[in-house]
């Protein structure tokens, strides 16, 4: 395969990239100076360096030390150790933090579930929550904040489902989100407002 047609495809792979979009990021990058081009690829390839994973909530985060292996939440010990807030993306995190109405700690699942996912646990971290939960000896409550859209709100029911049993015998609460989240609605793209009344509201 040709450069162009190579570095098409890598686009192709991108979340939400088509084959027309790809080609147009191509002809983009064809355009722009060298030194440009120098500049991006040393960041991507830097990535893996200058970026982690958090082992506790899973969200991605600009590492300061080399030994640093939890995110400046969840090292935070300010934080209100009896609430754990689940999302799917590291952007709802954002968002949540953005709108100052949330001071306990989060978790990530990475993803949402498909009606008829056979193998849950493989798309979203349901085995990474369960571990970090049975960590967690003072908690009271877990809220899920999965979007209101039919595959978040199957995700959310998923996880109220698979926490039950334990969240019975251990006697913490499992809550959702209030209303005021449109239907269709992203919780990354939710106005500040509309989060607190949100959390506030939740049940
Ligand atoms: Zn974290």
């Amino acid at each position: 395969m040709d450069p162009i047609h190579r570095l098409e495809y890598f686009f192709t792979q991108f979340p939400g990239v088509g084959a027309r979009q790809s080609r147009r990021f191509v002809y983009y990058l064809l355009k722009q100076q060298p030194q440009h081009l120098n500049e991006l690829s040393r960041l991507i390839a830097q990535l893996p360096d200058l970026v982690s994973e958090c082992a506790d909530c899973h969200r991605f985060f600009p590492k300061r030390g080399n030994h640093q292996d939890r995110c400046p939440v969840c090292t935070d010990a300010q934080r209100d150790v009896s609430q754990l807030l689940i999302v799917e993306k590291d952007a709802d995190l954002e968002a949540i933090e953005r709108a100052h109405a949330y001071n306990g700690y989060y978790f990530v699942l990475g993803g949402t579930l498909g009606i008829l996912e056979k193998n849950p646990e493989r798309v979203i971290r349901m085995n990474e929550l369960r571990k970090l939960i049975a960590r967690k000896q003072s908690l009271k409550e877990v809220i899920v904040a999965t979007a209101v859209t039919p595959e978040s709100e199957h995700t959310g029911d998923y996880i109220h489902e698979a926490l039950r049993d334990d969240a019975a015998s251990r006697g913490y609460s499992v809550t959702t989100l209030g209303r005021g989240i449109s239907t269709g609605s992203e919780i990354e793209y939710a106005d500040a407002d509309t989060l607190r009344n949100a959390i506030i509201g939740r049940k």
